[in-house]
């Protein structure tokens, strides 16, 4: 059985979260510019490139090609690049980086320590997520508050970097304004959508493959277990954030 048949399951209110979803997704093209989706490729960011897509919006796509992805995931980037109308960049980490800290620290440094593992999601993440946001007034995201108790609270739209950046005495300009168009989105919501759209979607998730990360550290997930519990699982749950989606405070402290 596919993800398909195992998860599409629509709320009674599927149709009005997809209007305000549609109806965000516009506004954004018009009043947020330049703005850009990120998407790991996973479940929700298909469903909001295929949106861009249907809405002929003009919002590039990019994808952070972190050197450590599954080929599953490799092959779909691909094929998004092909048939996408919205450009699809794909942005990767500095090579020398790269080099260094794994002649350094070893291939599997991630399971070593939570400082090791964050010092590579600095490399192959936050790095390039950097530059590819560099000028960027806002950006789209897949986040939805049913992911983990981390994202329980997630706005449609996330003013908080924006906000801080006036409060410390600097230019509004610097802060950035985070769109979550899936906020109120359920997981069934979301496979309702591919299913009914016909989706190109990561057939890692039809192996119980729910968040799909880098290889190393992303596997499988059993019945019963967290949405979030294939990601990092040699972790606690609360250093479970690679920094993507960490607000400024906790970046600092973490
Ligand atoms: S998710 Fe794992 S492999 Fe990917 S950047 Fe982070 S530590 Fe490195």
């Amino acid at each position: 059985m596919g993800a398909i048949d195992l998860h599409a399951r629509p709320s009674k209110d599927f149709e009005a979260k997809l209007a305000e979803t549609q109806k965000l997704l516009i506004q954004a093209a018009s009043e947020f510019t330049p703005l850009k989706q990120a998407s790991s490729l996973g479940a929700e960011d298909v469903v909001i490139t295929h949106l861009i897509n249907a809405l002929e919006l003009d919002i590039p796509v990019f994808v952070l090609e972190t050197g450590a992805l599954h080929q599953e995931t490799l092959d779909l980037l691909a094929r998004t690049q092909a048939r996408s109308r919205a450009p699809v960049e794909v942005w990767r980490p500095v090579q020398e980086s790269v080099v260094q800290f794994v002649a350094r620290e070893g291939k599997d440094a991630m399971y070593r320590s939570i400082e090791l593992r964050k010092d590579c999601c600095h490399i192959r993440k936050l790095e390039p997520l950097a530059r590819a946001l560099a000028g960027q007034k806002a950006w789209i995201t897949g986040l939805r508050r049913e992911q983990s108790a981390a994202r329980a609270d997630v706005p449609l739209v996330d003013t908080s970097e924006v906000a801080k950046v006036t409060a410390g005495g600097g230019q509004a300009a610097a802060g950035r304004i985070k769109l979550n168009p899936l906020a109120d989105w359920t997981w069934g919501d979301v496979w309702h959508y591919i299913g009914i759209n016909q989706v190109d979607y990561n057939p890692l998730h039809d192996q119980f493959f729910p968040s799909i990360g880098c290889a190393p550290c992303t596997r499988a997930i059993s019945l019963g277990e967290d949405f979030r519990a294939g990601r990092w699982w040699w972790e606690d749950e609360a250093a479970k954030e690679c920094g993507l989606h960490v607000n400024k405070e906790e970046k600092v402290a973490a």
